[in-house]
């Protein structure tokens, strides 16, 4: 079986927008991405992306400029010598009730079927709450970055009824947190 690298993508590779990341030139990632997920990739891990992109439903962006988006995150990682092995976005409103959207578990069972995942050996790395939920509910270790525009206070974390394992400054600081532990 193969060990994973679920990663949420606004806020935890590039940076949100309370307004949504709507256009290319909106998607602006972070510095440290590509080099983290080089050391995912050099380490053995599938680096595979769960996104809720609520956006297309709402007609505030085409699966075009999606597509654009992700193609200009793919070569960044690229070019670095990483690799993201599948983006799985869910497009519907919240008030679809779809099982894509996270916390809802469907994608992450999707990605687990199709690259034969052991969970148990895999991590759910995220800015909000809606992803340690969904990690945690998958079975994955999970990982709360500080890097969304979400400022979560340690009295709030601390009632949440699924708690982050761990919580780090960023994507990258995980990585090295992550590949160090195997050694
Ligand atoms: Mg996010
Ligand atoms: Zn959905």
């Amino acid at each position: 079986m193969n060990k994973a690298i679920f990663l949420d993508r606004d806020g935890t590779l590039n940076y949100d927008s309370e307004n949504y990341v709507k256009s290319i030139a909106e998607f602006k990632i972070f510095k440290n991405t590509p080099e983290a997920i080089r050391i995912f990739s050099q380490s053995g891990y599938l680096v595979i992306i769960i996104t809720n992109q609520s956006g297309i439903s709402r007609d505030y962006f085409s699966k075009k400029e999606l597509q654009h988006m992700h193609d200009k995150l793919k070569s960044a990682v690229k070019s670095e010598g990483g690799r993201i092995d599948a983006i799985y976005y869910c497009p519907h409103h919240p008030d679809d009730n779809c099982d894509c959207r996270k916390p809802g578990l469907a994608n992450v069972r999707k990605a687990i079927k199709r690259f034969d995942i052991d969970q148990s050996n895999s991590y759910f790395i995220g800015d909000s709450k809606k992803d340690i939920t969904t990690g945690a509910k998958a079975g994955c270790r999970t990982i709360l970055v500080r890097t969304g525009i979400k400022n979560y206070r340690p009295e709030d974390i601390i009632k949440w009824k699924f708690k982050p394992d761990h919580i780090m400054d960023d994507i990258l600081t995980a990585a090295k947190m992550i590949t160090n532990k195997q050694k």
